[in-house]
């Protein structure tokens, strides 16, 4: 069946992919993209040729009205939702937490915290079929960082992924009834430019080549298992958390 899906920070890296999968299934999709429209707009051309419809919207995910304008698009486009993928994230440069500024903090919590939560929300308040919604499945992006910790690196960008965990599983069951499954996925490391916003444009190619599958993810490796859990072929899952980290 068709399906309608809205992805975060879609114009790059996982959400790009996760787009591009979707599109090969058919389905319609709102590219939500932060800044750079010629990268969007090459996400929209991936999913046409995929065989997809798609549109690209910008919108900062920390800002409410933002939030609630790309899902407002999304819908306009091609119908009600019945899908969202809270992929939109940062990660800022390895420090340890003692010396890391109020600011840094704030930054990384209002992308990855707010930004999710907010996004979240919304789906929640469109899917729920009490309102009027046809219930649907919510994917969040979270990090093998939220089990591992982040320690001496980024413990502000893991603490922020295990409060995206944390999300997912309440959603969960407070969202089950109302017929949507909210289920998280942990990337490892997988090769996107985030390595190069984090300052370490190699970070996993060199730490992949430690995971039990002596390799750094791709893209379309994590977009395959988000796409699964969009799709009806995974119904009966919620609550899961499910790495996609090469063993790592
Ligand atoms: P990426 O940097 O290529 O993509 C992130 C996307 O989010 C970009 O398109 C960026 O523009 C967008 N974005 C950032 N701030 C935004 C905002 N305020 N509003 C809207 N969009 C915004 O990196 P990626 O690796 O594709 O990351 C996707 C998700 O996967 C992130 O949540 C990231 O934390 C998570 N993740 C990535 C890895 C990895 O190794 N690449 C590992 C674990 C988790």
């Amino acid at each position: 069946m068709s399906k309608t899906i809205l992805i975060t920070g879609a114009s790059r890296g996982i959400g790009a992919a996760t787009a591009r999968l979707a599109g090969a299934r058919g389905w319609a999709v709102g590219v939500n993209y932060a800044g750079n429209a010629e990268a969007a707009a090459a996400t929209v051309k991936a999913v046409e040729a995929a065989g997809g419809k798609a549109i690209a919207i910008k919108g900062d995910v920390a800002e409410e009205a933002d939030v609630i304008a790309m899902f407002d698009a999304t819908e306009a486009a091609f119908g009600k939702l019945d899908g969202v993928v809270v992929n939109a994230g940062i990660l800022d440069v390895a420090a340890q937490l003692a010396d890391m500024p109020v600011e840094r903090l704030r930054k990384v919590f209002d992308v990855n915290i707010l930004g999710a939560a907010l996004t979240a929300r919304e789906a929640a308040r469109r899917l729920s079929t009490g309102r009027g919604g046809n219930g649907g499945s919510v994917v969040v992006v979270s990090s093998a960082a939220a089990r591992l910790g982040g320690a001496d690196e980024r413990i502000d960008y893991a603490l922020s992924k295990g409060a995206m965990d944390t999300m997912a599983i309440g959603m969960s069951k407070e969202l089950g009834p109302e017929g949507i499954r909210v289920n998280s996925i942990r990337p490892g490391l997988i090769v996107t430019d985030i390595h190069a916003s984090g300052g370490q444009p190699e970070r996993a190619n060199t730490l992949g080549g430690g995971t039990p599958l002596r390799r750094a993810g791709t893209a379309e490796e994590v977009g395959e298992a988000i796409v699964w859990l969009l799709d009806d072929a995974s119904s009966y899952v919620t609550g899961a958390l499910l790495d996609v980290t090469g063993g790592r």
